[in-house]
């Protein structure tokens, strides 16, 4: 089977590069704004949704019009990368898997895409990489690639840049090594919970720098908007924001990497996370309820990062040969796993379950866990309705891409 798989490094530039870097992901940024503006007044005024190769078409036109003739300066593959993405992004609404396409703004995800591999070179044995009008830059070559170059992303973020190369190649079929079953239960108070009973704590790497985060926002606040003095605290809450994001990142993978190393078939609950994590306020005519609750939770959610456990467990077991299976949600916290019974009543508190019926008592998470192994065996024996999901099949070249060093 093809695993693609995507090698992150950071980028050593001179001055002059770094600078032209800037301009080149300010560039994307510019057409990928333009092209949506066009498309949204094209909407109103009734025409038809504009396809790539016609958008590309009105990018030659820009590069060579009078008004912005520095679009010419910067590499013509990453701008046509930019109406690729818009394309996809309007591709992904229209097929309701994400929100209508937004207006990039300066200094968020700062990035530009060098999509064939023709366009760059990389030189592994001298830790250099070329890239069209920029030259050869050193990088930080923390691991060599592995597999076939398929295209190069240059990003920016908390004051660093860098590469981060996609690449494949073909790797045996995995049998997996490990032939257990286990369930999980996600959680507030514990990440994780198997239905062995043992649990992952939870991951407060948020809450622990939150008060520093919110004292480094506030300095920034007081200072004048884009004076120096303004800069050096907005890098510093960006820093403070990437050390959040590595600290969360390193423990999941870790995590994930355990589970999926360990277990052949891993059955969680097939939570909406997007749907839990969407703002609890609500709008100006449905204000939410229960906000600061929900706000509280969200917060929880997205510090947990659920939603990347679960895509990294995917992927993970599917390059060892495992299975993720995704099971309905419905009763598992209520059910009793010694006779059956359903009710709310078993589940007194957040933290203890006790049957009514016949007293068969537990820890709720393990109880849960234990229902969703239960339900994740029937799905995988008789195909009891559910969706069988992101494992190999479903998702891997996208899940895959996304992963980094
Ligand atoms: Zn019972």
């Amino acid at each position: 089977m093809q695993r693609l798989q995507a090698f992150k490094y950071e980028l050593v530039p001179t001055g002059e590069q770094q600078h032209d870097m800037r301009r080149f992901a300010g560039a994307c940024r510019f057409v990928f704004n333009k092209a949506l503006a066009l498309q949204k007044e094209n909407y109103e005024a009734g025409g038809k949704f504009i396809g790539y190769v016609a958008m590309a078409k009105r990018l030659t036109e820009w590069r060579n019009g009078a008004d912005t003739p520095w679009l010419k300066d910067a590499p013509v593959h990453p701008l046509q990368h930019a109406l690729k993405d818009l394309e996809r992004a309007y591709k992904n609404f229209f097929a309701k898997r994400a929100a209508f396409p937004k207006f990039k703004k300066r200094g968020q995800r700062d990035s530009f895409r060098y999509p064939d591999p023709k366009q760059f070179k990389l030189d592994q044995a001298n830790g250099r990489i070329f890239l069209p009008k920029l030259g050869w830059m050193r990088l930080r070559l923390s691991r060599p690639v592995q597999g076939t170059l398929c295209n190069a992303t240059v990003s920016f973020s908390a004051g660093k840049w860098f590469v981060s190369v996609q690449a494949e190649r073909e790797v045996v079929q995995p049998v997996p090594q490990a032939t257990s079953a286990v369930g999980i239960d996600v959680g507030i108070a514990r990440f994780a919970t198997f239905s062995d009973g043992s649990y992952l704590a939870p991951l407060n790497s948020f809450k622990r720098h939150e008060a520093r985060l919110r004292r480094a926002q506030r300095a920034m606040s007081r200072k004048t908007k884009f004076s120096n003095n303004w800069k050096k605290a907005k890098a510093r809450v960006q820093r403070i924001h990437a050390h959040i994001g590595n600290a969360r990142r390193d423990y999941l993978h870790k995590a994930t990497t355990t589970i999926s190393k360990n277990h052949a078939m891993v059955c969680i609950e097939d939570l909406q996370v997007r749907n839990m994590s969407r703002s609890a306020a609500g709008s100006a005519d449905v204000p939410g309820r229960n906000v600061q609750a929900k706000s509280g939770l969200n917060k929880s959610i997205l510090d947990q990062g659920w939603f990347e456990f679960r895509r990294q467990l995917g992927y993970k077991l599917a390059w060892n040969g495992g299975w993720l299976i995704a099971v309905p949600p419905q009763n598992t916290s209520r059910t009793c796993p010694a006779c059956g019974c359903v009710s709310a009543g078993n589940r007194l508190t957040q933290a203890k379950f006790a049957c009514i019926e016949c007293g068969f008592e537990d820890n709720a998470d393990v109880v849960g866990a234990v229902n969703i192994l239960a339900r994740g065996h029937r799905v995988a024996a008789c195909g009891e309705s559910a969706q069988l999901g992101r494992s190999a099949k479903q998702e891997p070249a996208e899940a895959a891409a996304q992963l980094t060093a």
